[in-house]
């Protein structure tokens, strides 16, 4: 034990050094006024193991947007909730489209190639709210369930600056609409999914969250939220889905199923061993952390932990 806590924590200080020496920072996404102000110099990084212990390094405990992050956990409830009818609305390849692209939703129907490009997210968010009530209340409290934070919660202010400036979002929900692929009124739909993308969490809370996919479906309390089968294929889909368009890129260099966010955040999960989440705000010209994904490719390359 004492010995594995040393180990860890060396390897993260380790990767961590690897990834603030290079010199590429990326920019934090202005979009979103709310993000711009970000630091992308700042940087954390925490790595749970599936027994419960984590490590952490830099600033691993300070809350930031997950955004994008957050589009796994609905997956996960909306499937656990509601199981294989979601995917009659959403697909499950890779869009190669940018994650906020309108262009194939009309040849397509209305149905979104993938539960984590935008409009993907928000029929997902749309029938998790079916199911729940309260679609953003059940993210928020499965991350503060598996992290044990009570603290985590949406940032008001963020949400807010979201909807003000989220005209594409809205308008990709109302195509959807047009196709039938929502069922509940497009304002609720888009404020849940905002709400949900501006919970403030920090990579300590969601690599414990990102935990039941490396214990193949299992939460923190040991009672199963997904089959095996299930916590397997959101896996996949992350490999293939989760890095925006530069899934290919994120498996060639990391190798491991990803979700990442464009407050910074990217969550990776080692099936059968662990998840890390790491954080830094500057983005690359795809949407992916510069910062997060050099510390990814540091940590794996150092220890040969990869699904290859
Ligand atoms: N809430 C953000 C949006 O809809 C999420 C984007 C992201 O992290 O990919 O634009």
């Amino acid at each position: 034990r004492v010995d594995q806590d040393v180990e860890y924590g060396r390897l993260l200080r380790d990767v961590m050094a690897t990834a603030l020496a290079g010199e590429a920072r990326g920019r934090p996404a202005d979009y979103i006024p709310a993000l711009a102000a970000a630091d992308p110099s700042a940087f954390g990084m925490a790595l749970a193991t599936v027994d419960g212990a984590v490590f952490g390094v830099g600033e691993w405990e300070v809350p930031f947007s997950i955004q994008s992050v957050s589009k796994l956990f609905s997956l996960a409830l909306a499937l656990a909730e509601g199981g294989d009818g979601l995917w009659g609305g959403v697909g499950r390849e890779p869009s190669g489209n940018p994650f906020n692209s309108l262009v194939q939703l009309e040849s397509e129907q209305g149905i979104p190639r993938n539960p984590f490009i935008n409009a993907g997210a928000l029929v997902v968010t749309d029938r998790l709210l079916e199911l729940t009530g309260d679609a953003a209340g059940a993210v928020r409290d499965f991350l503060r369930a598996e992290s044990g934070n009570p603290a985590v919660g949406t940032d008001d202010a963020v949400a807010a600056s979201e909807a003000r400036h989220g005209h594409r979002n809205a308008a990709l929900a109302h195509f959807m609409a047009s196709f039938g692929n929502l069922r509940n009124p497009v304002g609720s739909v888009l404020a849940h999914y905002y709400a949900h993308c501006a919970i403030a969490a920090s990579c300590r809370d969601l690599a414990l969250a990102g935990l039941f996919l490396a214990r193949h479906g299992v939460r923190a309390d040991g009672s199963r939220l997904l089959s095996r089968s299930e916590a397997k294929r959101i896996n996949a889909v992350m490999l293939t889905c989760g890095t925006y368009d530069a899934a290919g890129d994120f498996a060639y260099r990391v190798g491991l199923p990803g979700k990442s966010g464009v407050g910074g955040g990217v969550l990776a999960v080692l099936p059968g061993r662990g998840s890390v989440c790491v954080w830094g705000p500057g983005l690359d010209a795809a949407g992916n952390s510069v910062l997060g994904v050099a510390a990814l490719d540091a940590l794996t390359t150092a220890t040969g932990w990869s699904v290859f």
